[in-house]
């Protein structure tokens, strides 16, 4: 762990976001890192260098980014990748030929994705189960067991995954729990203090914030593995370049001020939806009608700005997403803008349909990212695409 790393221990959560892993500029002292825009750097002589050889292996950007966000994470090690499915990628590289891995049925289509049509080809054995049933988590190991990948909440169902008692089966099993936080952030959940080995994020979305970048994080307290993925992170070379680690770090020193934002506007457009008559189930785990309600206020300070929205009819469904002018008709979630978009034909395209259809994943169903902007603007866009046929 960094010198860094060690004086932020002790502050709150706001003040690591805006100082965490910031080392003093011996140049000029600026304020912000700046971005060390090349590919090497000189050498005194022979096996004399600072530190720094090649821009693959270290770039001055990039370990500013990932202390920072192994801070937010209580983690004492962080590696940056070029996007959340490479950092999913070397995760599954600390694996080797014949590993089972027990995996959320219902996480991101791109994770499943490569599981399922790369690491299951060149050996990886995998097995799906409903990560919020931890009977079927624990039957689902087998001695091969080597990684538990959970991902909590899920997208877009917005299942739960018990990330302490997951832990334990992980351990006992003497495998590792990898738990893909990009929805909760570690504004809302520290999966790490609650016995989670690895965290993965998609850096893209809510940790950068202003849909700018595509990114990627692993964080972990485990020296062992960290020099693992030191080596995987270089040997493979997913790493992403000094100006998108510069604009994530950027967006990291806002994250508690914009997951209060998008929290507040969630609740409050998952709460008006329940009373919607077009609205036939609304997934939120802020809603005391979320099966696992309890369980999202134990392990969860907050819950963000994700929310899903059976409306029972695919057609109506479409024609909804088309409709609304300021939540905007994307991919991708976590931005400071509002998007919405339709799982089935998009973000979920590449689960199988018979999958989709296991989870609850129906054609009808839409997923909303809610954004910073002001909750009244948000209603009334809602409620004129809601209205009609
Ligand atoms: C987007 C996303 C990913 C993949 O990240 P990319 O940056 O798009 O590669 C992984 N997990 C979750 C939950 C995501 O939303």
């Amino acid at each position: 762990m960094t010198k860094a790393l060690e004086t932020d221990r002790g502050r709150r959560l706001a003040t690591r976001a805006v100082h965490g892993g910031i080392v003093a500029d011996p140049l000029a002292g600026a304020v912000m890192p700046p971005i060390y825009q090349t590919s090497t750097y000189v050498q005194a002589g022979l096996g004399r260098h600072r530190g720094y050889e090649y821009a693959r292996t270290h770039n001055p950007t990039r370990e500013a980014l990932e202390r920072s966000v192994a801070g937010l994470e209580g983690g004492r090690h962080g590696f940056a990748f070029a996007s959340g499915l490479a950092a999913a990628d070397a995760t599954m590289k600390l694996l080797s030929a014949g590993d089972h891995v027990v995996c959320g049925e219902n996480v991101y289509g791109g994770t499943h994705r490569q599981m399922t049509h790369i690491w299951a080809r060149l050996g990886l054995a995998f097995t799906f189960v409903d990560g919020g049933d931890l009977d079927a988590v624990r039957s689902a190991v087998q001695p091969q067991t080597r990684m538990i990948f959970a991902e909590t909440p899920t997208n877009p169902m917005m299942r739960l995954c018990d990330l302490e008692a997951t832990a334990e089966i992980a351990r006992a099993a003497g495998a590792r729990l990898v738990v893909d936080n990009t929805f909760a952030t570690p504004c809302f959940q520290r999966p790490l203090e609650l016995g989670a080995d690895v965290v993965l994020h998609s850096t893209t979305k809510y940790l950068n914030g202003h849909s700018d970048m595509v990114g990627g994080m692993l964080v972990t307290s485990d020296d062992d593995l960290a020099t693992r993925l030191a080596f995987l992170q270089n040997s493979s070379g997913g790493v992403p370049g000094p100006f998108d680690c510069w604009l994530a770090l950027r967006g990291v020193k806002t994250l508690p001020l914009r997951m209060r934002a998008h929290d507040a506007n969630g609740r409050r457009i998952a709460e008006w939806l329940t009373r919607h008559p077009r609205a036939r189930q609304v997934y939120y785990p802020g809603l005391p009608s979320h099966p696992q309600h309890d369980l999202a206020c134990r392990q969860m300070s907050g819950f963000g700005g994700m929310i899903s929205v059976e409306l029972g009819d695919e057609a109506y469904a479409r024609l909804v997403v088309e409709r609304t002018k300021v939540f905007a008709l994307a991919e991708s979630l976590g931005g400071v803008e509002s998007l919405i978009g339709h799982p089935a034909s998009m973000t979920h395209a590449s689960v199988p349909p018979d999958l989709r259809r296991k989870m609850g994943l129906t054609n009808s169903l839409i997923r909303l990212s809610v954004g910073i902007e002001d909750p009244e603007d948000l209603i009334e866009d809602l409620d004129q695409a809601l209205s009609g046929n």
